[in-house]
């Protein structure tokens, strides 16, 4: 891994993200009747925020670089501790299964059992949403090249707050996608599906099949569940010739747009590194050098 694609991961991750947040919750059709394709960075909209501004998948993705590069080690008690000082600031964004477990730790209750306790209290249909998904793929620019050990890190961040195995698979399918691409894998979905197939939930690797092949009549959706969200993202992060490209189509699908967009910016963004996406956005994205920096320490590693 050279440090400009190590930079596209975190950068094209907070470019998502942020081109996404205007437009959260609205369809297709709203966001094409209100900017046609949207392809700034607009103020104001969904979060009634400045332009460039990221949300909850930035700053989650944040605190994980933040301990993995200041401990030099995965240690999940510091990265939980990290999420409850970020909740303590009062996000303006924040999903509820996160809210739920955050609240818990803040209680005195261990990140074992946190993301646990509330997937076991949550019904079907809302227990695996895509708020780990998001945030996981600083690991995989620190542990890019032990597959074993990438999983397992994958899986454990993901339980802090989404202890689902629809949810701590789908962390480790993105990372070692994501790792594969960086090694240059022709086909880093595959790759990923693959290692994990023995363990993984069967609905997780079915709905990811299609993805895998680039088939251009795959089910596309976009809400929150996190298998919808892995099946949108890794697709247009995969199969789309460059890395704006694949961010803008993602967004303008419409539905949980900045979450979608961040974990499609991430994927794109270790294809075609830092350099390829556009300056215009960088410029306007409010984590730029310190995404940076936290890319070059987890590089090292
Ligand atoms: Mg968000």
């Amino acid at each position: 891994m050279d440090t400009d694609h190590a930079e596209g991961v975190l950068l094209g991750l907070a470019c998502g993200d942020a081109l996404g947040r205007p437009v959260e919750f609205k369809s297709a059709a709203e966001i094409e009747a209100e900017h046609g394709t949207l392809r700034e960075m607009v103020g104001h909209g969904t979060w009634r925020q400045p332009a460039g501004t990221v949300t909850d998948d930035t700053a989650q993705a944040r605190c994980l670089a933040r301990s993995v590069a200041d401990r030099s080690e995965f240690d999940p008690a510091d990265i939980a501790d990290r999420f409850v000082e970020w909740y303590d600031t009062e996000p303006f964004d924040i999903g509820i299964m996160t809210r739920r477990s955050l609240q818990k730790l803040k209680q005195g209750v261990t990140w074992e059992t946190a993301g646990r306790d509330v997937w076991e209290a949550s019904a079907e249909g809302s227990n695996a949403g895509n708020g780990s998904v998001m945030r996981c793929p600083p690991l995989a620019v620190a542990y890019p090249d032990d597959p074993s050990m990438l999983g397992q890190v994958s899986r454990q961040s993901s339980e802090i707050t989404h202890a689902d195995p629809r949810c701590t698979y789908g962390c480790a399918v993105v990372n070692l996608t994501i790792a594969a691409v960086m090694r240059g894998d022709a086909e880093p979905l595959r790759t990923a599906l693959n290692y994990v197939e023995p363990e993984a939930p069967e609905e997780l690797l079915t709905a990811l099949e299609p993805i895998a092949r680039g088939d251009e009549r795959a089910s596309l959706p976009t809400s929150g569940y996190v298998i919808h969200t892995l099946q949108t993202a890794l697709y247009d992060g995969l199969h789309t010739g460059d890395v704006e490209t694949a961010i803008v189509r993602s967004v303008n699908r419409g539905g949980d747009t900045d979450t979608i967009g961040a974990v499609t910016g991430a994927i794109a963004g270790a294809r075609f590194g830092a350099t390829a996406l556009p300056d215009r956005w960088l410029a306007a994205i409010n984590a730029e050098t310190e995404l940076r920096t936290l890319a070059a320490q987890l590089m090292k590693l």
